[in-house]
């Protein structure tokens, strides 16, 4: 189907950050897959992994016990607030997952009248229906017959808004990327984050992040929501989690997970050996303190030079935003001009809402290859420039 636009650019192979086309040319990426080979390409241990367990088995179906499954399971739980995981192949599966656990939890209360989700503009949960209705972004339910019921857009910072909403008899959870991916790069302040987390506890409503592109340590810690020193109640994972392997996950604890028992939710492909055993070699690369200690050093000499550009470059960069290596750099021409223009200079960037174009990086991206990026930046600052002149 015709629902991509894509870039001329035929992708052949992929070592660490480069990516390589079918006519030779090779680019330095910048966009990771969209936040998902957090590792780089063809990371030797996740190929090792994938080997190793193919030879062993495939699939079985959540009929069985899947070892592999468990293992990753108390991973998850070990490395973040969640005593509970139901594993997905995709992000906004994982959030169909977060939005049915919250709603059968107050079922499961007695109190089946609590069914209102809260979203809000600017964010994306993928593009399943409740997650079209749930972020509710008119381009992508237009078209789609009529909204679901039981979902409402609030305005991203307007928290009068939120504390009116929460205060219903009728709220049931709201769902927020502690840093919006595609809406921009934009990060919701932490104290926003703690209200949100006061208010949700005060009206007994279910806080929902979806960390699908800012955790995995994207942002410099495992999740970003630690940045806040608060915790969901439960969380919508998968980009990263598989280093480019298709994996999900909706994390949530024993409580807010009372209502998800035998037989009211499943799935033949999530979870299997094969996914398993990329996803915990995944997150034992990303886990480690050195991994996340580099985020946080390469994102801070991004981000420093990224300054230094909008500084020379005013006609072109308007914003630097977002946290750790989920960087967004909001321009005056237009970003996907801006892209191709990067492009010519071997240098592969995301776009994003709010006229953005997004730095994605694999999150062991060495000082040297952030210099590059910079110097290929830079030239399309300079090609940005001569083409509005
Ligand atoms: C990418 C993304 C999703 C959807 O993930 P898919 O794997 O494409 O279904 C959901 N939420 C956020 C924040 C994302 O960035």
């Amino acid at each position: 189907m015709g629902v991509y636009n894509r870039a001329p650019i035929e992708v052949e192979r992929g070592e660490g950050a480069r990516l390589y086309a079918k006519d030779g040319t090779a680019y330095l990426d910048c966009v990771a897959g969209i936040a998902t080979t957090a590792l780089g390409h063809c990371h030797p241990r996740l190929v090792q992994a994938v080997k190793d367990q193919a030879v062993k088995l495939w699939h079985v179906s959540n009929i069985f016990r899947i070892p592999g499954q468990e293992a990753l399971a108390d991973r998850l739980c070990a490395e973040s607030f969640a005593d509970v995981v139901f594993f997905t192949n995709s992000g906004t599966e994982a959030v169909e997952c977060a939005l049915k656990t919250a709603r059968k939890y107050h079922s499961a209360n007695g109190d089946p009248e609590r069914t209102e989700i809260f979203g809000f503009d600017g964010s994306f949960h993928g593009r399943t229906y409740a997650a079209i209705n749930a972020a509710g972004n008119p381009s992508y339910v237009e078209g789609f017959g009529p909204r679901l019921p039981g979902y409402e857009q609030l305005k991203f910072g307007d928290m009068a808004a939120l504390e009116a909403a929460l205060a219903r008899p009728t709220a049931a959870a709201m769902i927020i990327e502690p840093v919006q991916g595609e809406g921009g790069a934009r990060a919701v302040p932490d104290e926003d984050l703690r209200r949100m987390r006061a208010l949700c506890d005060q009206h007994g409503v279910l806080l929902i992040f979806d960390e699908v592109q800012s955790g995995m340590g994207r942002t410099g810690k495992m999740w970003a929501y630690e940045w806040a020193g608060i915790a969901p109640d439960i969380m919508a994972v998968a980009k990263a989690l598989g280093g480019g392997f298709p994996i999900g996950a909706c994390l949530a604890s024993a409580k807010a997970a009372k209502g998800m028992t035998v037989g009211v939710h499943g799935s033949t492909f999530g979870g299997n050996p094969l996914a398993m055993a990329v996803g915990l070699a995944a997150l034992d690369e990303i886990a480690k303190p050195e991994t996340l200690d580099n985020v946080r050093e390469v994102s801070g000499y991004l981000k420093q030079q990224l300054h230094g550009l909008k500084e020379r470059f005013p006609d072109v960069i308007v914003d630097i935003r977002g946290k750790g290596l989920l960087i967004g750099v909001k321009l005056i021409p237009n970003n996907r001009e801006f892209m191709g223009l990067a492009r010519d200079q071997q240098l592969l960037v995301a776009g994003g809402g709010d006229n953005c174009v997004r730095l994605l990086p694999a999150l062991n991206l060495s000082r040297e290859e952030a210099a590059e990026a910079i110097e290929k930046f830079e030239r399309a600052c300079e090609a940005a420039r001569k083409a509005a002149a």
